[in-house]
């Protein structure tokens, strides 16, 4: 990557400004995905010295700064403690320590990326995005807006819920991206489905969750018809790492065993 320009910005005022100037000035998290993927910038913007590394335990929510680095995510005990690991668990599963060490929630978010071991199990819970200077939305909506963001993510906001979280990559080797990923959450008796890296984006399965969270018991006849709606629903594609059928045999494994996961004691 080549870049005129590096700037610590002193304020998220003066950050924005360089920001809205030339669509060449460019926010950096960790660096590691702008590293690999933007060959020309005009003025790089750090925002490493605006306290946004921080992660806070406010009792019912987690605010957690977009500098905040994936290790400390996901050693910090409340996120641990969120669907008894399951969000940890997700983040442990991208590459090594030393490069979680260095990658940022934020950067992560911002990016948006179809294979996130991070978005996938995010999705499955309550989450708010806040971003200088004006704008709140869901991470649901963050992820389905197709438009450039020209705003500076700041936090990340997770409702603290008391359910049973589970999660799996399937990938072919531990370092590679991952073919699917799946998160399914069970919080006082409503379970949320989420499938990632279809190769596409990670989205919520709404027709199914639909389904099953209007039964009055869940067996394993309502198991199978809620596998079934949610990949009558879930567009899958082919990519170099797997067909399309291959992915939706994968899905209605694992949505199958996340459901029982999450459902069990
Ligand atoms: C080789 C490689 C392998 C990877 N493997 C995996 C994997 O297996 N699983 C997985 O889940 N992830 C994987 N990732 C992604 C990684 O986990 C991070 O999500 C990614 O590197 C982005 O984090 P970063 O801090 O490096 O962001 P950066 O590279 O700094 O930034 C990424 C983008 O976000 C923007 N941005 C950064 N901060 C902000 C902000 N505060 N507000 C608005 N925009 C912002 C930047 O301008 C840039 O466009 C991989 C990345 C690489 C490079």
């Amino acid at each position: 990557m080549e870049m005129k320009n590096y700037k610590r910005a002193q304020s998220l005022n003066e950050a924005y400004q360089l920001l809205s100037e030339n669509p060449k000035n460019i926010l950096i998290g960790g660096g590691i995905w702008l590293k690999m993927s933007n060959p020309s910038v005009n003025t790089l913007i750090d925002l490493s010295d605006l306290n946004l590394d921080q992660i806070e335990d406010l009792g019912s929510k987690i605010k957690v700064g977009a500098m905040v680095n994936l290790r400390d995510f996901e050693m910090h005990p409340s996120i641990q403690e969120l669907g008894h690991g399951f969000l940890s668990h997700g983040v442990s599963q991208i590459l090594g320590v030393g490069f979680r060490n260095v990658a940022t929630i934020g950067g992560t978010i911002a990016g948006r990326y179809p294979f996130s071991d991070v978005i996938t199990p995010l999705l499955t819970l309550k989450v708010k995005l806040i971003f200088y200077p004006t704008l709140e939305m869901s991470l649901e909506d963050y992820m389905n807006s197709k438009t450039k963001m020209n705003h500076i993510l700041t936090h990340i906001v997770i409702e603290k819920e008391n359910g049973k979280g589970f999660f799996k990559k399937v990938a072919k080797v531990s370092l590679e991206f991952a073919t699917l990923n799946i998160a399914v959450f069970n919080v006082s008796k409503e379970i949320r489905i989420v499938v990632g890296a279809r190769p596409t984006a990670p989205i919520l399965a709404h027709e199914a969750m639909d389904f099953i969270n209007n039964q009055n018991k869940i067996n394993e006849e309502v198991i199978n018809q809620t596998v079934k709606i949610m990949l009558e629903h879930t567009k899958f594609g082919s990519n170099y790492q797997a067909s399309e059928a291959y992915r939706q045999e994968l899905a209605k494994v694992y949505v199958k065993r996340g459901i029982k996961e999450v459902l069990s004691q």
